[in-house]
């Protein structure tokens, strides 16, 4: 049975987090459930503190949700705002404060947001909701039990994608001004923008203590697509929470990603299918993921680079010339399933086609597989997103793995597996990098677009040299991660 497999553990994080388990209905989202006997062990454990305030977290989304009296309070007063000024007593009197995230881009850049959105939000008692516009309701289940986490469809700020810093509500406005705390409670809501064009004043939003500013305001609005966790760790208002949530800096995404992140029944039909098909009865599991920011056309430098890195990191097997006396048929080969994600197949088929052409010099059986080849970047489209979640999981599911530098795909990928990657560096004018690849300092993703602000010090500051476990990122200089 599967409990007597070797990916069986007690149980999942999800049901050491949560009291409903028996609650929930386990078939209208088997991974919740399942996924613990997909995986080896657990990379990182949660605090019984980070337990606690999860709790604590999903009673709040449940009070004050989508559907509540709270919520409709709430929206009500959004509703019914008028640019007089007059309405700012209202807001003291709503009972719940929200955030609304606008992810957009990739579907990698969706989740890490998404995690960070959501640690913002409970470090500030705020309900996490997200605006859905992208496939969101088809690929991930609800994580809080008897409470949506989707942004209601009649909600009363329309086109929030279109919002930009430049809308009179942006942080980076309002902190300009000479009285920054009065006019946040006569705003209908505050934006906060966190895109890559995002100002210095925009980004001041990382040193901002709520409790003297935001608190004010019931309704968040907030645009990113990467992973913000790192600028939380350096904002001396949260260090204190921080520390209790996570006493292991490396494991803040690996553990808010199990908690949040549960794919629907049709996406986990796609991960355990293609798992239990071509990666289950290998000895060991080796992911590469591919990611070309240069154009969709295969180049033979990244070929080049994968193959560098496999080899000089001795994940891959070297191949001989000569073919070799056959082996004995009683023995049996140890077998490496490698698992190749990318929107082109050109670099699987030539791996693949490199294994089958020639023996491996250990006499490892090596088997390429990738489960699609999209071409184009499609994100929003349900089908094509499904995809792209089965096949990020399923790079958590192997033993090793190799991610392309940059890309938010392998950041969910290894962050997830609670694995600490082979990062490919971004090749530069089209020319593999030497090395091609380098073992990364931890499991945490990077964070593309960093402060360079000491919050302490209220000056510039090279923000990867303020705490220990802040650092820069192997693949982005100026990035910062946890480590
Ligand atoms: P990033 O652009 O690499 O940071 O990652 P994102 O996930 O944010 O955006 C890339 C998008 O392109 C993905 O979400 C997919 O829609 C698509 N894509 C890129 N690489 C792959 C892949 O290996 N497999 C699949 N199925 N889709 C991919």
């Amino acid at each position: 049975s599967r409990r007597d497999s070797p990916w069986t553990m007690p149980a999942s994080f999800w049901q050491l987090a949560t009291t409903s388990t028996r609650q929930g209905n386990s078939r209208s989202c088997l991974s919740r459930y399942n996924s613990a006997f997909y995986r080896k062990k657990m990379a990182r454990s949660p605090s019984a503190h980070l337990i606690k305030r999860l709790r604590e977290h999903e009673a709040l989304q449940r009070r004050c949700g989508p559907g509540t009296e709270a919520y409709m309070a709430a929206a009500a007063r959004l509703r019914s705002w008028h640019p007089n000024g007059t309405n700012h007593r209202d807001y003291t009197h709503v009972s719940c404060k929200y955030l609304v995230l606008v992810p957009y881009r990739g579907l990698g850049n969706n989740i890490l947001a998404m995690a960070s959105a959501f640690l913002y939000a409970l470090l500030t008692d705020r309900v996490l909701l997200h605006d859905r516009t992208t496939s969101l309701g088809d690929i991930f289940c609800e994580p809080f039990q008897g409470a949506s986490w989707l942004l209601p469809h009649h909600f009363p700020v329309k086109n929030l994608q279109n919002l930009t810093g430049n809308v009179q509500e942006s942080y980076g406005h309002l902190v300009q001004r000479n009285d920054p705390a009065a006019s946040v409670s006569v705003r209908r809501y505050v934006f906060v923008d966190l895109d890559h064009s995002c100002t210095y004043h925009d980004k001041l939003f990382f040193c901002d203590d709520h409790r003297r500013f935001l608190d004010r305001a019931t309704w968040l609005l907030m645009r990113t697509d990467g992973y913000f966790v790192p600028a939380l760790f350096l904002n001396p208002t949260y260090q204190e929470e921080l520390d209790r949530l996570f006493p292991q800096k490396d494991a803040v995404f690996y553990l808010l990603a199990h908690y949040l992140f549960h794919p629907t029944n049709k996406v986990w039909g796609l991960i355990t299918r293609f798992h239990d098909s071509y990666m289950r009865g290998s000895d060991e599991r080796l992911g590469i993921q591919v990611r070309v920011f240069d154009g969709d056309t295969p180049f033979q430098h990244i070929l080049d680079q994968i193959l560098a890195c496999t080899s000089r990191e001795h994940l891959l097997p070297e191949v001989v010339t000569q073919e070799p006396p056959h082996p004995s048929t009683t023995s049996r080969a140890r077998s490496k399933a490698v698992l190749m994600t990318g929107l082109s197949s050109w670099y699987y088929e030539n791996i693949r086609w490199k294994y089958w052409q020639s023996a491996t010099a250990t006499g490892e059986a090596v088997s390429v597989y990738q489960p699609s080849h999209e071409e184009h970047q499609l994100s929003g489209y349900t089908t094509h997103d499904m995809k792209a979640l089965a096949e990020m999981y399923l790079l958590s599911m192997t033993d090793k793995i190799v991610t392309s530098g940059w890309s938010t795909f392998g950041y969910v990928g290894h962050g997830l597996g609670g694995l600490t990657p082979w990062i490919m560096f971004r090749p530069e004018n089209h020319t593999a990098p030497d090395p091609p690849c380098r073992r990364a300092k931890s499991m945490e993703p990077c964070m593309h677009g960093p402060p360079f602000y000491d919050c302490r010090a209220k000056q510039g500051a090279d923000t990867g040299k303020l705490v220990p476990h802040v650092q820069h990122c192997e693949d982005m200089s100026w990035g910062l991660k946890l480590v």
